[in-house]
């Protein structure tokens, strides 16, 4: 595969653009793959790409039942951050945010990652407390985070009302290597990265049936005809129950519709990340210039992926004290995405009770950030059978009740 590059783009200017290759290729399904991953978003791509650069395997095919980066990884509001409370989380999310900061040299492919960092708003003396401790923990854990005063808060981000009657703003934690990447760039670099490895992506193939033998994997069944494997990553999000319900086991696993929408179009007038918790609702500006606003999960399990107006009121309304200058912006437009939400809110990278048989989901509403960490772990995993980075999120946690308690971190963020 040709390399981008500035002489490649110059090269192609003077061709009118007519010597782009496909970013990848389309392939028939193999009967047969040594590694077969379900899903081909973020983590299902993340996967394969590491299962091949770290590890030399590259028979593998990543089956979609949609298009490529279709699911959440296509519909997020692009949020990276490592300032997690416990160790294991502190350690997989800290990998990802490090590999992030290099992901387009790797991966030869704009990503676009901007660490214009991320404050979290304490709106709350619990929340001042809280934060505090977190800082504490990201100290010891060696991840770069600091608590700030509302004075500095608004240095950094002068469009906020630190004064506000209800939430005044009282600090924040405060991340400066955090940001955002484009999430689309993510996976379509992730997939162009694969295919040049000679690997499978292969979209509109949904897998309908998990098949076995003497209680170990053997392939899959799909739209497109039954394909073997030597091993299955499951890696689904949403769909992760419905999915390890056709391979015969259970998932401590609720799925519900997360929502965000964006505003029209303005002058740059935020250069850094914003999440208030309290109120629940974060926002950031785009390169487009729209103001990306997150908003809340529904308050029950559904499958849908679309957006509802008692969300934009409801996050709106919350937002509208701290930023008063959304009072008066457009919405554009809004979606939804369907998250896969765990007890503790810490997600599940695992073994299963079939044998050869993995699964990796429950990433909630926080997993964007988590892409290259939990590909780089769920790949090791898949590849020697365990990982450190991935050893504390096994399914058995929620039998021996060793959970990674993360409520607080991520019950409501990104
Ligand atoms: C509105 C919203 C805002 C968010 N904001 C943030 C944020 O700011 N920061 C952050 O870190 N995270 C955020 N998240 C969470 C983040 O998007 C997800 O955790 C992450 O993208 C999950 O990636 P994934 O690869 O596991 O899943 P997905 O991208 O959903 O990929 C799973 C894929 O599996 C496919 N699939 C399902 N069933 C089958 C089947 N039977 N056969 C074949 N394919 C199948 C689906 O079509 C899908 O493409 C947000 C999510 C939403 C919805």
């Amino acid at each position: 595969m040709k390399r981008y590059s500035a002489f490649a783009i110059a090269r192609e200017a003077m061709r009118q653009h007519m010597g782009w290759e496909k970013a990848w290729a389309s392939p028939e399904p193999r009967p047969h793959y040594d590694v077969v991953i379900v899903g081909a978003g973020g983590h299902g791509l993340a996967t394969a790409y590491y299962l091949g650069r770290n590890f030399g395997i590259t028979n593998v095919a990543v089956l979609e039942k949609g298009w490529l980066g279709g699911g959440n990884t296509g519909r997020n509001t692009t949020i990276i951050r490592s300032n997690y409370l416990q160790d294991p989380s502190a350690a997989i999310y800290e990998k990802a945010r490090s590999l992030y900061e290099t992901l387009s040299q790797d991966l030869n492919y704009n990503v676009m990652f901007s660490p214009r960092g991320v404050m979290m708003l304490a709106q709350t003396h619990h929340e001042v407390r809280g934060y505090q401790r977190t800082a504490h923990a990201n100290a010891l854990q060696g991840v770069a985070t600091e608590f700030i005063g509302p004075d500095r808060v608004k240095e950094l981000c002068p469009i906020i009302h630190i004064g506000g009657p209800r939430y005044p703003v009282l600090g924040a934690l405060w991340q400066p290597r955090g940001g955002t990447a484009r999430h689309d760039a993510v996976a379509w670099g992730y997939a162009r990265a694969c295919s040049a490895m000679g690997m499978h992506i292969i979209q509109k193939c949904e897998v309908t049936g998990v098949r076995t033998e003497s209680g170990k994997v053997t392939g899959v069944t799909t739209t497109r005809g039954d394909i073997g494997c030597g091993k299955l990553g499951i890696v689904v999000a949403g769909h992760s129950g419905v999915v390890a319900d056709m391979a015969g086991f259970r998932l401590p696993i609720e799925s519900v519709a997360l929502q965000a929408l964006v505003s029209e179009p303005i002058k740059p007038c935020m250069d850094v990340v914003v999440m208030a918790n309290t109120v629940h609702g974060y926002m950031s500006q785009s390169d487009k210039g729209e103001m990306v606003i997150g908003g809340g999960a529904d308050g029950f399990n559904n499958y849908t992926q679309r957006g509802s107006f008692h969300h934009i009121e409801e996050t709106v309304r919350a937002l509208v004290e701290t930023f008063p200058m959304i009072s008066r912006l457009k919405m554009l437009r809004q979606w939804g995405g369907i998250v896969d939400m765990t007890g503790d809110r810490s997600p599940i990278l695992s073994k299963t009770p079939v044998e050869g048989v993995f699964i990796n989901c429950g990433w909630g509403t926080g997993g964007f950030k988590a892409i290259p960490g939990s590909g780089w772990g769920m790949a090791e995993l898949i590849a020697k059978g365990h990982s450190p980075l991935t050893a504390d999120f096994g399914l058995d946690r929620f039998r021996e009740g060793r959970f990674v308690d993360e409520s607080v971190a991520a019950g409501v963020a990104h």
